[in-house]
């Protein structure tokens, strides 16, 4: 992964429009693949077809162009690649059965089992010796090991070291959901190895998901790209700021120094880079270097792109 050209990406759910928490995201991808001399791709997640909001797609791609963010290649869209998924689905074959189990029965056994200060549901493996009769399969999960236990280690740009026991703290997870949908988990390994992905930069809430994205990468003999989880902006309740938790969209229209002032430099001081711009165009001339002494402040060495 070292030798290969670096490969960034953005992958927005577009279930509203860009606000501070995704511009943060978007931004520092951008700068790190910028930093790098490599291509930044965008790629709209929206396998889940219930959470899409109409235009919200075309909206965020509008927002990165008026803030100056332009990508490589052409946008692709998760909806229009599922005959990957369902590759990769027959790839894992006997890794993969199908579960009868309910969310609220997963939930009740997991306070059986007294894990309930684990965020996670872990599910307890009731359907992964067959369905019991009766029973009507709704997910696909895939089988995480047992004896040993799959436990993934990595190391993060940002977090430094990381482990995660998939199989105590996670159990066999979900890859096409009880309504049918591709689960993210699966649909980003395979956009990520398809794309040739060499770097991925996004939030820190993430973060908990990556070791399930390296066992799958693992599973289908994909290359491990390189890590770095940026902290979520959160709001006064330090919820994870979302339309849902009121982040104010930006608004597209808006002249450039009005994005500059409320989109562009909150999110580089967020990411804590000390940037002093008056237009989009010196504000990425300052921006870059910046992201890279910041990298470099965090013991990384010089890029040279
Ligand atoms: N689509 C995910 C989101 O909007 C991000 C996926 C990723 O960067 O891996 O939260």
């Amino acid at each position: 992964m070292q030798n290969l050209p670096y490969i960034g990406r953005f992958a927005p759910s577009p279930t509203g429009p860009l606000h501070l928490g995704s511009l943060v995201a978007a931004m520092a991808s951008y700068l790190d693949a910028k930093v790098h001399g490599g291509q930044w791709l965008v790629r709209v997640e929206d396998v889940d077809r219930d959470r899409n909001v109409a235009g919200a797609d075309q909206h965020i791609l509008a927002s990165l162009q008026r803030c100056g963010m332009h990508w490589d290649g052409d946008v692709t869209w998760q909806t229009q690649r599922e005959h990957l998924y369902d590759a990769a689905l027959r790839e894992l074959g006997a890794n993969i059965y199908p579960c009868g189990c309910s969310r609220r029965e997963i939930a009740d056994s997991q306070l059986r089992l007294s894990q309930a200060g684990n965020p996670n549901l872990v599910y307890p493996g009731t359907c992964r010796n067959g369905l019991a009769p009766g029973r009507t399969a709704r997910a696909l999960r895939l089988r995480t090991p047992q004896e040993p236990h799959c436990i993934v280690h990595f190391h993060d740009r940002f977090a430094g070291d990381v482990s995660q026991d998939i199989t105590a703290e996670v159990g066999d997870f979900v890859v096409r959901r009880a309504d049918g949908f591709w689960a993210y988990q699966l649909a980003v390994v395979v956009d990520d190895g398809a794309q040739g992905i060499t770097d991925i930069v996004r939030g820190a809430d993430l973060l908990d998901s990556t070791p399930r994205q390296i066992f799958l990468q693992q599973l289908l003999g994909l290359p491990q790209p390189r890590y770095l989880h940026v902290p979520v902006v959160v709001n006064e309740d330090g919820e994870k700021l979302s339309k849902q938790t009121g982040a104010q969209a930006f608004d597209t229209g808006a002249a450039a120094d009005a994005l500059l002032d409320s989109a562009l430099l909150p999110a580089a001081r967020f990411l804590g880079l000390e940037v002093q711009a008056d237009s989009i165009d010196a504000f990425w001339r300052a921006a870059i270097p910046a992201w890279d002494a910041l990298l470099r402040a965090h013991g990384e060495a010089p890029h040279r792109p």
